[in-house]
């Protein structure tokens, strides 16, 4: 691992459910030893469907209990109830955590949270599928309530309409505002389904750690096409394997006076730029709101589609002769326009 200041990111590693105890323990020898904090195998699996394989429940407690003793590897898996968390603490795991699905409801993690009450193990939570930061928030504060003491936070991407490259939209934002309200708690990412596909696990992984992430939750299976659940996306242990030792871990450089000094100049000039950007945007809202005049005199409608496509595909284009990303300068745009609308519909509206 290539880490600067000896930083290791934090490593939960094992397949998506636990589907056999040949196949859980095969998995768990092949990471044992090699640097994982924490096997995972998931035993109540929440499925998007009925009929597809809905895990082992509690009777697979007992592979990950031998997995342990056999090599060495403390283990965790998913609660989506209150009787998951109690089976949980009575077989003596050492985490669990909190589905993105159960993050959504707040009957669900009160229930979790009580049942887990002062427990020693530690509970990770998911971000919700939906991109809530508040309700992420909403749900490491019951556990705190309760008496959870140990807690870590897990982001896997938020479920989205459109089309995108991953399966579950990254949203780094939101994972930055869960980590400003919970400054002391582990943020991990988990790559794997906010991929949804192998190929596309590293990529995540990297970006996470130039994030300054404490480390990453990751679906390893013995054989993956060979999965009940979650195929496309689990790496071979020897794929995993090779990931984490090409890691480069950010280390975070704050309070770090040289790294400071070096960026300084910079920094400086990116906020002269962002001085201009601000100038730039009030100019275009006094533009806007010129035109808001005219529409009002003619009794023309704010929002005119035909106008704001062409203006689209021309910021689309210079984004690409730019070299910038089409999506992100996209979204500026999108957001550019939102409140030119807003401000126009007040000037009409008065
Ligand atoms: C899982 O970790 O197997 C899982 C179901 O994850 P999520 O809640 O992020 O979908
Ligand atoms: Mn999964």
């Amino acid at each position: 691992m290539n880490n600067p200041d000896g930083r290791v990111p934090f490593l939960i590693a094992g397949p998506c459910s636990a589907e056999s105890r040949e196949q859980v323990l095969s998995t768990a020898a092949s990471l044992s030893g090699k640097g994982v904090d924490l096997f995972r195998a998931g035993l109540w699996k929440p499925r998007t469907r009925p009929g597809n394989f809905e895990g082992l429940g509690a009777r697979g407690l007992e592979f990950l209990l031998e997995a342990r003793s056999l090599y060495g590897l403390k283990i965790c898996t998913e609660v989506g109830s209150a009787s998951h968390a109690e089976a949980c603490l009575e077989a003596g795991l050492d985490a669990v955590w909190i589905g993105a699905r159960t993050t959504t409801n707040p009957f669900l993690v009160q229930e979790i949270a009580s049942a887990l009450g002062s427990c020693a193990v530690t509970v990770f939570v998911k971000n919700p599928i939906n991109a809530d930061l508040q309700l992420w928030i909403g749900a490491v504060e019951r556990l705190q309530k309760a008496g959870v003491k140990n807690l870590g936070l897990v982001h896997r991407g938020f479920s989205s309409y459109a089309a995108i490259r991953y399966r579950n939209s990254p949203q780094w934002q939101i994972a930055a505002g869960m980590r400003r309200a919970f400054p002391s708690l582990p943020m991990l990412c988990d790559p794997s389904h906010m991929g949804g596909r192998a190929d596309v696990v590293e990529e995540l992984s990297r970006r996470a750690m130039s994030l300054g992430m404490d480390g990453l939750m990751v679906e390893v299976h013995c054989n993956p096409r060979e999965a009940l659940s979650d195929g496309p996306q689990q790496l071979a242990p020897e794929e995993f394997l090779r990931m984490v030792q090409a890691l480069k871990v950010a280390r975070s450089g704050e309070g770090d006076a040289a790294f400071g000094r070096s960026v300084a100049a910079y920094r400086e000039r990116m906020d002269g730029i962002d001085e201009a950007i601000i100038d730039l945007l009030g100019q275009r809202m006094e533009l806007s709101r010129l035109i808001a005049a005219r529409k009002k005199e003619e009794g023309v409608s704010v929002l005119q589609l035909a106008r704001w496509d062409e203006v689209m595909e021309r910021v689309r284009r210079l984004a690409r002769s730019g070299g910038l990303d089409t999506e992100f300068v996209e979204s500026v745009f999108d957001t550019i326009h939102a409140a030119s609308i807003a401000e126009q519909n007040s000037i009409i509206e008065k």
